[in-house]
């Protein structure tokens, strides 16, 4: 009997592990590192300890001392969530050395599944179909590239031991080969402490589907159909539902009982997802294996009515399910949205910050999944996921319907995310009609831009952002009855019109020609609500960073809007670019590629920065002479610095 279980992750995941134990009257111990002790994880368990600060292999990745800590407690089990040591066959070992559960499948599976080459080695063994490609162990350079060249570009190299998208890189032609196969190592090295890679046919166009597997403590087998996961950026996945639009009943039943036979194959326990690529075509292929609880599995939950926290634990104890695979249907819709803490407009790179207020007062009935709670800062130590937002209806439809409704209620203050962004995908008429492949993002590109917003949009986010920005209140204050022209930034775009402040609580501006005046009724942090034209109108508005930023709602819409002070009108905006030569947010310096002296082009790659675990290719904004490199590699740089000068 399982009656204590450690969990060895943070944030949602681990929230949603206590959630499940909550329920089946099993205590929990959390652990945290010092930057998350103020993060709901580390206090909503029985138990929690800090693991100190420092590098992660310290803190989430330390394998004694997460165990030791199990073992002081009397802990029965440990739960590893998605990540960090999930998949980690080392852990997996002591834990079971040190007479504790690990709630996961065996070692052996883990090993067999974990590395991209092996599984496929054992799946074309049990006749499971595969992409074309070369798995093979002969890692030479010259060996890969000939079989690239044998596969025909493009070709895809991918980490053997990756996740996440890390070390994947689409090469189109052979005189790309070199260099994105040096790439794909070094971050494969980074972020795996292995490098060898493998290499597959890129399918052009295809679909992600997976399906939930989850095997008993006697072996039996059973798949909780499947999420289909094609809405991804940087591979990563972004908006996952279930069922897929794209499969019909026949194909449906002959993808997941191919996964049911993978279980039985390897003789699985636990939980565990079968990733297949769809081609246009209709055929499947097997991608790969993940042993583990996946960030999606809410959507499963939500159309098979089972929780797969709960089967896990049951599975972990050796214990049998008791029921049968025609017990499990699939019912009604269902959808997950990822909200991130980056800027979808800017190359999704990560933003870092300060959650001030997350605002969720809804009627909609929608699951947040969320790690966060009001005036936690979001480290760049870690993930930039905030929150899953999970919605469930009779159908695919009302199920969009609902997402857009909740979309629209649930804000995170103080931070960049990507909720407009999502709300611009759940718009677009092939995601409504389902006709999409993991491409769409990148394909769709232009259409998925931000919206620009009309003038009373902008006259509305110009107020509220004059009346939040004291600071400049009290310039205009000092000005009164004289007209001055101002300039601010909405969403990059930089605008100019004459202000006249006509008391505190009333500002009035020219803005294309249109007289526009507001009267402020309320300001407290975070809330203004102002009056035009007889109408009340709400706002919420947050510093978002140092430059001077805010983050402004209005009714569905949000803007980043920047009141430019006098002294930097003239150099104009200072929102940073992804290809610009400042660093685009606080990291490491990677790897230096050229140094002065140096003749560039626009856009030959200078440096990386590393952040949030990602690789960040800093390219020369214009042609020229690298004057000088301001940083070694290994510095630490904060977002906005210069990193380079260019002549
Ligand atoms: P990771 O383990 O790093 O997440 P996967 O092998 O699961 O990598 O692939 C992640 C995503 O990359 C897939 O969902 C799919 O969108 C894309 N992908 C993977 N392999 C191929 C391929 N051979 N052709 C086209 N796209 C692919």
């Amino acid at each position: 009997m399982i009656k204590k279980i450690l969990i060895a992750n943070r944030g949602e995941i681990a929230l949603r592990v206590i959630k499940t134990c909550k329920r089946m009257g099993i205590k929990t111990v959390t652990i945290y590192a010092q930057d998350d002790s103020s993060l709901p994880h580390a206090f909503e368990s029985d138990e929690s300890f800090n693991l100190g600060s420092g590098e992660l292999s310290s803190t989430y990745l330390n394998q004694d001392k997460i165990i030791q800590i199990a073992k002081d407690t009397h802990s029965d089990a440990i739960h590893p969530g998605y990540g960090f040591l999930s998949e980690n066959t080392d852990f997996c070992k002591k834990v079971k050395e040190a007479g504790l559960i690990f709630i996961g499948p065996s070692v052996e599976a883990i090993e067999l599944m974990g590395d991209k080459t092996t599984s496929k080695v054992k799946m074309e063994k049990i006749n499971i179909p595969l992409i074309p490609g070369y798995h093979g162990t002969d890692q030479d350079p010259k060996v890969l590239l000939i079989e690239a060249q044998k596969i025909g570009f493009p070709v895809l190299i991918k980490a053997t031991a990756g996740g996440g998208g890390k070390g994947m890189r689409i090469v189109n032609s052979e005189e790309e080969f070199t260099e994105a196969l040096n790439s794909s190592k070094r971050e494969a090295l980074n972020a795996f402490s292995n490098d060898n890679v493998l290499l597959e046919k890129y399918i052009t166009n295809p679909r992600h589907i997976e399906v939930q597997l989850v095997s008993d403590g006697k072996g039996n087998h059973f798949h909780f159909f499947e999420r289909e996961c094609s809405i991804q950026r940087r591979y990563q996945k972004v908006i996952e539902e279930s069922p897929s639009p794209a499969l019909t009943e026949e194909l449906r039943e002959s993808i997941c009982k191919t996964a049911v036979e993978i279980a039985k194959g390897i003789d699985y326990r636990g939980a565990g997802t079968i990733e297949y690529i769809l081609a246009p075509n209709n055929e499947f292929y097997f991608l790969e294996m993940n042993t583990r609880l996946q960030v999606e599995h809410p959507v499963t939950e939500m159309v098979t009515g089972y929780d797969l926290v709960e089967l896990q634990i049951i599975a972990a104890s050796g214990e049998e399910f008791g029921f049968k695979q025609e017990d499990i249907t699939q019912t009604g819709h269902s959808f997950e949205c990822r909200i991130y803490a980056e800027d979808p407009d800017n190359e999704f790179l990560p933003t870092a910050g300060r959650i001030q207020k997350i605002q969720a007062d809804t009627s909609v009935d929608y699951r947040l999944d969320c790690g966060y709670i009001d005036g936690n800062k979001i480290s760049t130590n870690y993930d930039p996921m905030l929150a899953k937002l999970v919605v469930h209806d009779l159908d695919r439809y009302s199920a969009i319907d609902k997402m857009q409704d909740a979309l629209n209620d649930i804000l995170f203050g103080g931070t960049k995310t990507n909720r407009d962004y999502l709300k611009r995908v759940l718009n677009h008429d092939s995601f409504i009609e389902g006709n999409f492949h993991t491409h769409f993002i990148e394909f769709e590109k232009e259409q998925l831009k931000a919206i620009i917003f009309n003038n009373d949009e902008q006259a509305t986010f110009i107020a509220g952002a004059l009346i939040f920005d004291t600071l400049d209140v009290r310039n205009i204050w000092d000005e009164k009855f004289k007209p001055i022209s101002k300039q601010i930034v909405i969403d990059e775009q930089e605008i100019t019109f004459e202000l006249t402040y006509l008391n505190r609580n009333k500002v009035s501006f020219n803005l294309e020609g249109h007289n526009y005046r507001f009267t402020t009724l309320l300001w407290e942090p975070g809330n203004i609500v102002l009056e035009y034209q007889g109408q009340m109108i709400k706002l919420s508005a947050f510093p978002i960073n140092l430059f001077g930023e805010k983050q402004i709602f209005a009714g569905d819409y949000e803007a980043i809007v920047k009141v430019i002070p006098k002294a930097i009108r003239k150099t104009g905006v200072t929102t940073l670019s992804a290809g610009s030569l400042q660093s685009p947010m606080p990291g490491k310096i990677f790897k230096i590629l050229l140094g002065p002296g140096d003749i560039v082009k626009t856009g030959d790659p200078v440096l990386i920065v590393e952040a949030m675990k990602m690789e960040h290719m800093i390219r020369a904004p214009k042609d020229g002479t690298i004057n000088e490199i301001f940083f070694k590699e290994g510095d630490q740089v904060q977002g906005g610095v210069l990193l380079c000068e260019i002549e």
